[in-house]
């Protein structure tokens, strides 16, 4: 793990600028709107999230918002989602995948 995440590092990978974006909401869209009798037009967003989960009821819930860091000079981005701990695993639209256990540290200290 010697690399390290841009958002760690404040380096880009690719590229070695040291000026990243932290964009802490990912826009998904930006819709203008008209706001019914008042006339105004309003611009909203989406934010990114990494799942839609939906419950036997038909709740529609959305959980892993996203958030990006890039590279002021290349554009390289790396994505990350918040809080993966909280994203309820249903087995329908969310799985788990557990890999091999990692082998017990080697302990490099002595
Ligand atoms: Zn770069």
């Amino acid at each position: 793990m010697q690399a390290g995440a841009m958002k760690d590092t404040h380096l880009c990978p690719r590229c070695g600028h040291n000026h990243i974006l932290l964009v802490e909401q990912i826009a998904d869209q930006v819709k203008f709107s008209r706001s019914g009798t008042s006339g105004g037009a309003y611009a909203y967003w989406d934010a990114m999230v990494l799942a839609r989960l939906k419950s036997e009821r038909g709740e529609v819930t959305v959980a892993g918002f996203l958030e990006a860091t890039c590279c002021r000079s290349c554009g390289y981005t790396e994505l990350y989602t918040k809080n993966p701990a909280d994203i309820p695993i249903d087995g329908k639209y969310v799985k788990e995948l557990v890999g091999p256990e990692p082998p017990a540290h080697p302990s490099p200290r002595r």
